[in-house]
């Protein structure tokens, strides 16, 4: 099965899942740095208590003391991390010029350009670099997370050990390059892990458990199959 097929597959159980769930460019941004290590529902608590504090800017998030901020933030975990990291985006933001409209960072770069200039941001990995890149930025870049690695090693396409820029290639090389595609793939590859591939996966009902090298061996307990594509 064509990884084109399999997200058209993914499309027709789940339906569109209409990512990312930010109803700005830096409420994206700000969204991937505080969903890092933690469930989404607590991100947007934290992200709810930075509205309510009229805190959602990147001057509001700079004026504030680190307590201040890391007390908004709390629900979403590590907060006096994120905090920092928080402010280290924003300060990011504010030198480049775009402090206003964050989303005019698009404007500065290619898409490689821009994903190195996120990755020197202090806590902005691979991940969160193109979190922001494909959701706040609109640029065509393929998001790689715990669900696509456990997903998709479990259907036989990957082996499970390849790098982030490893899985990534292997999207990008093999879809075409389409940023509505690479949005909706990602938040589909989201909904598979949450609502069947968990980490004891369900089986059934899942969309792809037929062409699925996991469900295949049945019974879950024997080695996954190594049909690595890379
Ligand atoms: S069939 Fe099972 S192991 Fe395979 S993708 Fe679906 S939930 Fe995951």
């Amino acid at each position: 099965m064509t990884l084109m097929r399999l997200h058209d597959t993914l499309l027709a159980h789940f339906g569109a899942q209409h990512w990312w769930p930010a109803e700005t460019p830096f409420e994206v941004m700000v969204g991937a740095i505080l969903t890092q290590n933690t469930a989404w529902t607590n991100v947007e608590r934290a992200i709810k208590a930075l509205k309510t504090a009229d805190a959602l800017s990147v001057a509001a998030i700079l004026a504030l003391d680190h307590d201040t901020l890391a007390a908004l933030i709390r629900p979403a975990g590590y907060f006096n991390v994120k905090a920092r990291r928080l402010k280290a985006l924003c300060q990011s933001l504010y030198d480049a010029g775009v402090a206003d409209a964050p989303e005019r960072l698009a404007q500065q770069g290619t898409a490689a350009e821009l994903r190195d200039r996120l990755l020197t941001i202090n806590g902005v990995g691979a991940e969160t670099a193109d979190s922001i890149l494909l959701y706040a930025l609109e640029r065509p870049s393929f998001v790689v997370d715990t669900y696509t690695r456990r997903s998709f090693t479990r259907l036989g396409l990957l082996r499970g050990n390849e790098t982030y820029a490893a899985i990534q290639a292997y999207f990008q090389a093999a879809l075409p390059t389409d940023l509505a595609l690479f949005n909706e793939y990602h938040a589909l590859i989201v909904a598979l892990g949450k609502h069947h591939c968990r980490p004891t996966p369900r089986c059934a009902g899942c969309p792809l458990n037929t062409h699925c090298a996991h469900d295949q061996h049945a019974q879950h307990t024997l080695p996954l199959r190594k049909t690595a594509a890379l």
